[in-house]
Protein backbone atom coordinates (compact mmCIF):
# COMPACT_ATOMS: atom_id res chain seq x y z
CA UNK A 1 0.00 0.00 0.00
CA UNK A 2 3.28 2.34 0.48
CA UNK A 3 3.70 5.18 -2.06
CA UNK A 4 0.31 5.07 -3.78
CA UNK A 5 -0.43 8.57 -3.68
CA UNK A 6 -3.83 9.48 -2.21
CA UNK A 7 -6.15 12.47 -3.20
CA UNK A 8 -8.75 14.02 -1.31
CA UNK A 9 -12.02 14.69 -3.62
CA UNK A 10 -14.52 17.02 -2.69
CA UNK A 11 -17.65 15.46 -3.40
CA UNK A 12 -19.17 12.36 -2.51
CA UNK A 13 -17.69 9.33 -4.65
CA UNK A 14 -18.94 5.23 -5.04
CA UNK A 15 -17.13 2.60 -7.01
CA UNK A 16 -17.48 3.47 -11.02
CA UNK A 17 -17.91 7.25 -10.57
CA UNK A 18 -15.95 9.03 -13.56
CA UNK A 19 -14.90 12.34 -11.59
CA UNK A 20 -12.96 15.30 -13.63
CA UNK A 21 -9.49 15.92 -12.22
CA UNK A 22 -7.60 18.86 -11.80
CA UNK A 23 -5.02 19.55 -14.28
CA UNK A 24 -2.30 20.24 -11.49
CA UNK A 25 -3.58 16.44 -9.82
CA UNK A 26 -3.24 14.78 -13.13
CA UNK A 27 0.66 16.32 -13.91
CA UNK A 28 1.30 15.07 -10.14
CA UNK A 29 0.44 11.08 -10.70
CA UNK A 30 1.79 10.67 -14.38
CA UNK A 31 5.18 13.07 -14.15
CA UNK A 32 5.72 13.13 -10.38
CA UNK A 33 4.60 9.76 -9.34
CA UNK A 34 4.64 8.75 -12.21
CA UNK A 35 1.44 6.35 -12.17
CA UNK A 36 -2.46 6.38 -13.30
CA UNK A 37 -3.20 4.67 -9.82
CA UNK A 38 -4.19 6.18 -6.72
CA UNK A 39 -6.97 6.07 -4.10
CA UNK A 40 -8.59 8.72 -3.41
CA UNK A 41 -10.97 9.87 -0.21
CA UNK A 42 -13.77 11.40 1.24
CA UNK A 43 -15.86 11.74 4.19
CA UNK A 44 -14.59 8.59 5.99
CA UNK A 45 -14.30 5.93 2.71
CA UNK A 46 -11.20 5.52 0.97
CA UNK A 47 -11.40 3.63 -3.09
CA UNK A 48 -8.53 2.66 -5.51
CA UNK A 49 -8.52 4.59 -8.83
CA UNK A 50 -7.20 5.48 -11.72
CA UNK A 51 -6.32 8.11 -14.07
CA UNK A 52 -7.93 7.76 -17.64
CA UNK A 53 -5.97 7.44 -20.84
CA UNK A 54 -6.83 11.11 -21.71
CA UNK A 55 -5.67 12.40 -18.29
CA UNK A 56 -8.97 14.32 -17.56
CA UNK A 57 -10.86 11.85 -15.29
CA UNK A 58 -10.72 9.65 -11.95
CA UNK A 59 -12.13 6.01 -12.57
CA UNK A 60 -13.21 5.19 -9.06
CA UNK A 61 -12.92 1.31 -8.09
CA UNK A 62 -13.32 -0.67 -5.15
CA UNK A 63 -14.06 0.36 -1.89
CA UNK A 64 -10.37 -0.60 0.13
CA UNK A 65 -10.95 -1.73 3.55
CA UNK A 66 -9.05 0.88 5.09
CA UNK A 67 -10.85 2.36 8.51
CA UNK A 68 -9.84 6.32 8.75
CA UNK A 69 -7.80 6.87 11.44
CA UNK A 70 -8.84 10.42 12.57
CA UNK A 71 -10.51 11.06 16.02
CA UNK A 72 -13.29 13.26 17.33
CA UNK A 73 -11.31 16.30 18.62
CA UNK A 74 -12.41 19.81 18.39
CA UNK A 75 -9.73 22.02 18.65
CA UNK A 76 -10.06 25.85 19.79
CA UNK A 77 -7.67 28.21 18.75
CA UNK A 78 -7.26 31.26 18.44
CA UNK A 79 -5.50 32.44 15.19
CA UNK A 80 -2.07 32.59 15.34
CA UNK A 81 0.82 34.38 12.67
CA UNK A 82 1.99 30.62 12.17
CA UNK A 83 -1.39 29.25 11.66
CA UNK A 84 -0.14 27.11 8.52
CA UNK A 85 1.93 25.23 10.78
CA UNK A 86 -0.31 24.58 13.18
CA UNK A 87 -2.95 23.28 11.04
CA UNK A 88 -0.48 20.73 9.33
CA UNK A 89 0.54 19.77 12.67
CA UNK A 90 -2.63 18.80 14.11
CA UNK A 91 -4.33 17.47 10.67
CA UNK A 92 -1.30 15.14 10.74
CA UNK A 93 -2.83 14.01 14.44
CA UNK A 94 -6.00 13.32 12.96
CA UNK A 95 -8.32 16.61 14.60
CA UNK A 96 -11.84 16.02 13.30
CA UNK A 97 -12.20 20.05 13.66
CA UNK A 98 -10.93 23.40 13.77
CA UNK A 99 -12.71 25.82 15.43
CA UNK A 100 -11.03 29.69 15.06
CA UNK A 101 -11.63 31.51 18.39
CA UNK A 102 -11.02 35.49 18.67
CA UNK A 103 -9.41 36.36 21.95
CA UNK A 104 -9.02 39.37 23.32
CA UNK A 105 -5.28 39.39 22.51
CA UNK A 106 -5.87 38.30 19.13
CA UNK A 107 -3.38 39.41 17.06
CA UNK A 108 -3.06 36.85 13.28
CA UNK A 109 -7.06 38.60 12.10
CA UNK A 110 -5.89 37.92 8.58
CA UNK A 111 -5.37 34.45 8.01
CA UNK A 112 -5.33 33.35 4.47
CA UNK A 113 -8.39 30.23 4.95
CA UNK A 114 -8.34 28.80 1.74
CA UNK A 115 -4.40 28.63 1.54
CA UNK A 116 -4.99 27.06 5.21
CA UNK A 117 -7.77 24.57 4.23
CA UNK A 118 -5.30 23.49 0.75
CA UNK A 119 -2.72 23.00 3.94
CA UNK A 120 -5.04 20.55 5.72
CA UNK A 121 -5.90 18.67 2.75
CA UNK A 122 -2.57 18.08 1.11
CA UNK A 123 -1.52 16.99 5.13
CA UNK A 124 -4.89 14.70 5.35
CA UNK A 125 -3.52 13.28 1.99
CA UNK A 126 -0.22 12.80 3.27
CA UNK A 127 -1.19 10.96 6.97
CA UNK A 128 -3.44 8.21 5.81
CA UNK A 129 -6.38 9.99 6.42
CA UNK A 130 -9.73 9.34 4.59
CA UNK A 131 -10.98 12.64 5.92
CA UNK A 132 -9.95 16.36 5.82
CA UNK A 133 -10.54 18.34 9.26
CA UNK A 134 -13.51 20.63 9.10
CA UNK A 135 -12.44 24.31 9.66
CA UNK A 136 -15.18 26.53 10.58
CA UNK A 137 -15.56 30.63 10.58
CA UNK A 138 -13.89 32.18 13.34
CA UNK A 139 -16.08 32.82 16.17
CA UNK A 140 -15.91 35.46 19.26
CA UNK A 141 -14.30 34.12 22.73
CA UNK A 142 -18.00 35.26 24.05
CA UNK A 143 -19.70 32.45 21.71
CA UNK A 144 -17.98 29.77 23.17
CA UNK A 145 -19.95 26.92 24.48
CA UNK A 146 -17.20 26.22 27.76
CA UNK A 147 -19.34 22.76 28.94
CA UNK A 148 -16.86 19.93 28.59
CA UNK A 149 -14.13 22.27 27.20
CA UNK A 150 -11.05 21.87 28.47
CA UNK A 151 -8.14 24.63 27.56
CA UNK A 152 -4.88 25.16 27.58
CA UNK A 153 -4.09 27.00 30.89
CA UNK A 154 -0.45 29.02 30.83
CA UNK A 155 -0.83 30.18 34.23
CA UNK A 156 -0.26 26.36 35.49
CA UNK A 157 2.87 26.54 34.24
CA UNK A 158 3.96 29.48 37.00
CA UNK A 159 2.08 27.55 39.51
CA UNK A 160 3.58 24.59 41.70
CA UNK A 161 0.16 22.81 42.16
CA UNK A 162 -0.99 19.31 41.65
CA UNK A 163 -1.73 19.32 37.74
CA UNK A 164 -5.60 17.61 36.72
CA UNK A 165 -5.74 14.88 35.00
CA UNK A 166 -7.82 15.69 32.31
CA UNK A 167 -11.47 13.86 32.05
CA UNK A 168 -11.95 10.91 29.20
CA UNK A 169 -14.99 12.34 28.86
CA UNK A 170 -13.60 15.85 27.31
CA UNK A 171 -12.87 15.96 23.32
CA UNK A 172 -12.70 19.59 22.99
CA UNK A 173 -9.74 21.92 24.02
CA UNK A 174 -8.97 25.67 23.79
CA UNK A 175 -5.52 27.29 23.16
CA UNK A 176 -4.97 30.52 23.28
CA UNK A 177 -2.97 33.10 20.98
CA UNK A 178 0.55 34.33 21.59
CA UNK A 179 -0.22 36.90 23.91
CA UNK A 180 -2.11 34.21 25.84
CA UNK A 181 -5.76 34.69 27.70
CA UNK A 182 -6.40 37.93 29.37
CA UNK A 183 -7.73 37.78 32.87
CA UNK A 184 -11.68 38.49 31.84
CA UNK A 185 -11.11 35.36 29.80
CA UNK A 186 -9.36 33.13 32.80
CA UNK A 187 -12.34 34.64 34.76
CA UNK A 188 -15.30 33.17 32.29
CA UNK A 189 -12.96 29.72 31.60
CA UNK A 190 -12.57 29.56 35.39
CA UNK A 191 -16.55 30.31 36.23
CA UNK A 192 -18.01 28.07 33.60
CA UNK A 193 -16.08 25.09 34.97
CA UNK A 194 -13.60 24.66 31.79
CA UNK A 195 -10.97 22.03 32.85
CA UNK A 196 -7.53 23.44 33.31
CA UNK A 197 -4.98 22.04 31.16
CA UNK A 198 -1.48 21.90 32.03
CA UNK A 199 1.36 21.68 29.18
CA UNK A 200 4.59 21.78 31.64
CA UNK A 201 6.68 23.89 33.49
CA UNK A 202 7.47 25.87 30.09
CA UNK A 203 5.59 28.41 28.34
CA UNK A 204 4.93 26.78 25.20
CA UNK A 205 4.75 28.91 21.55
CA UNK A 206 0.78 28.71 20.64
CA UNK A 207 1.45 25.94 17.39
CA UNK A 208 3.25 23.58 19.82
CA UNK A 209 0.77 23.98 22.80
CA UNK A 210 -1.65 22.87 20.35
CA UNK A 211 0.17 19.87 19.31
CA UNK A 212 0.72 18.71 22.46
CA UNK A 213 -2.62 19.78 23.96
CA UNK A 214 -4.43 17.09 21.16
CA UNK A 215 -1.88 14.91 22.50
CA UNK A 216 -3.42 15.36 25.65
CA UNK A 217 -7.20 14.97 25.05
CA UNK A 218 -6.34 12.06 22.43
CA UNK A 219 -5.86 9.47 25.64
N1 LIG B 1 1.98 35.14 26.75
C1 LIG B 1 1.64 34.05 27.64
C2 LIG B 1 2.50 34.09 28.89
O1 LIG B 1 3.59 34.63 28.82
O2 LIG B 1 2.09 33.50 29.88
C3 LIG B 1 1.85 32.72 26.94
C4 LIG B 1 0.92 32.44 25.82
S1 LIG B 1 1.35 30.94 24.96
C5 LIG B 1 2.55 31.52 23.85
C6 LIG B 1 -0.04 30.65 23.96
C7 LIG B 1 -1.02 29.64 24.50
O3 LIG B 1 -0.43 28.35 24.59
C8 LIG B 1 -1.56 29.91 25.89
O4 LIG B 1 -2.63 30.84 25.90
C9 LIG B 1 -2.00 28.52 26.34
O5 LIG B 1 -3.26 28.22 25.84
C10 LIG B 1 -0.95 27.63 25.69
N2 LIG B 1 0.20 27.29 26.58
C11 LIG B 1 1.48 27.58 26.37
N3 LIG B 1 2.26 27.03 27.34
C12 LIG B 1 1.43 26.37 28.17
C13 LIG B 1 1.62 25.58 29.36
N4 LIG B 1 2.83 25.36 29.88
N5 LIG B 1 0.53 25.04 29.96
C14 LIG B 1 -0.71 25.25 29.44
N6 LIG B 1 -0.94 25.98 28.32
C15 LIG B 1 0.10 26.54 27.70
Amino acid sequence: MKNIPRIFIEQNIKTNDIIPVARDTAHYLLHVMRTKSCLVFHSGDEFNANLSDDGKNLIIGDKTAHHDPSNDITLYIAPIKRMDDLVNMVTQMGVARIVPVITERTVAHHVNWGRIKKIATEAAEQSNRNSIPEISEPIPFAKLDLKNMAFADERTAYSTKEKNKVPCNIKSILVGPEGGFSDSEFAVLDTAGAVSVSLGRTILRAELAAVIATEKIMK
